[in-house]
């Protein structure tokens, strides 16, 4: 028997009170009970996101979601940006250019974020940019992009905006009708402490209306479908009803801690983690660090995946090293969801454990202090 413990940035911890709705008979999807339980989900996401715009739920992971918004928005040829500073920006120019969209891939360095004024540069260069596509915190690097500042200047050209909040969504802020965000996308495994498989779309009125106008293909995951069918609290096709269920649940817990005080909790969490880093004497990757994820830099001599395979391996922990290019450079620990101080004090404990295995050297317990420094003190 092997104790196990998640603190990946997705999959995350799913706690036993939803794991029992899980548990639970399935039922049929076309009755009143089952349309209830979307009406509670229905509106859950809504307060989660900050938002009167409809969310609608796609039985899919979150990559989904990021398609359905690009097939259903655009039509063949038209300009978008994507800001690219990891993975996850990264898809967004894949599934835009795999449906023959003319992309403008904003670069930005692995670690920082999105520089503002270049993205008024872009814009002021290229005219009729139909939107700009982002992440709210792009797992990747453990960054925060500015969406705030990105809604408004995309809003002076016009433009709509379209953010991946899938790890972000419930850590790192995020006011989706006051920024005034288009389309929001969002996941089931990150901090809404479910299993994997579902995936969701928030849908302003300007979102809307360039739907109507689209011509790229689609079926499965055609949002007019999907958006007429929310109305009566309804799915064009079978929903994950399992799934659904536990996420009326998770979201009336969320909702009931409230949105503000789980930004503040986990922006607490972020600084102590990054604290207790420091005190390692290892550095952040992030010059704009995530609610969410940290990604602690690792001297050259040792790899990530050292670490992460002496964690996983004896002691049931999992963290994620890099992807891409910070493959072997960094190590990423969630504090998403479900994941607590008392977590954190027990990853850092054994993440000491890893480290001077592999022989780096530094105070016995020294992260340990920190962290309770910054979290209780
Ligand atoms: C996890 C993640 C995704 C991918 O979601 P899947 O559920 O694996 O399809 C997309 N964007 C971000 C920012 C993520 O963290």
């Amino acid at each position: 028997m092997k104790h196990k413990k998640l603190m990946t940035p997705g999959p995350s911890p799913v706690p036993s009170f939803l794991r029992e709705v899980l548990a639970k008979e399935i039922i049929h999807h076309r009755t009143d009970e089952f349309r209830n339980i979307l009406a509670d989900a229905h509106q859950g996401l809504q307060s989660l996101l900050c938002t009167k715009n409809p969310v609608v739920i796609l039985s899919a992971s979150g990559t989904g979601a990021m398609e359905a918004a690009v097939s259903n928005l655009f039509s063949k040829g038209d300009k978008i940006i994507a800001i690219s500073g990891g993975k996850f920006g990264q898809r967004w120019a894949e599934i835009a250019n795999s449906f023959s969209l003319d992309v403008i891939e904003m670069k930005v360095e692995w670690g920082a974020a999105a520089d503002c004024k270049k993205l008024e540069e872009i814009f002021n260069k290229n005219k009729g940019v139909k939107a700009v596509l982002t992440t709210l915190c792009e797992t990747s690097t453990a960054t925060v992009h500015d969406i705030e500042n990105i809604t408004k200047i995309a809003k002076k050209a016009n433009a709509i905006t379209v953010v991946d909040a899938i790890s972000g969504l419930g850590q790192d802020k995020l006011l989706t009708d006051q920024w005034g965000v288009d389309i929001v996308v969002g996941g089931s495994q990150k901090g809404l402490m479910l299993p994997p498989g579902l995936s969701f779309v928030s849908v302003s009125d300007k979102a809307k209306s360039l739907m109507k106008e689209s011509d790229l293909p689609k079926y499965y995951f055609d949002l007019k479908k999907a958006l007429n069918k929310h109305k009566s609290n309804d799915t064009p096709y079978t929903p994950a009803v399992t799934i659904v269920a536990a996420l009326a649940v998770a979201l009336d817990a969320l909702n009931k801690e409230g949105i503000e005080k789980r930004w503040e909790k986990f922006e607490k969490l972020a600084k102590a983690t990054r604290a207790a880093a420091k005190a390692l004497g290892l550095s952040i990757l992030s010059s704009r660090p995530s609610a969410s994820t940290t990604a602690i830099k690792l001297p050259d001599n040792i790899k990530s995946s050292q670490i992460v395979k002496i964690l996983r391996e004896k002691y049931g922990l999992a963290i994620a090293g890099g992807q891409a290019q910070l493959k072997d450079k960094i190590v990423r620990i969630a504090h998403m969801g479900w994941i607590n101080a008392q977590d954190l004090i027990s990853c850092f404990s054994l993440f000491e454990v890893a480290l001077k295995e592999v022989g780096h050297q530094f105070k016995s317990g020294s992260s340990l202090v920190r962290l309770e420094e910054v979290i209780y003190g």
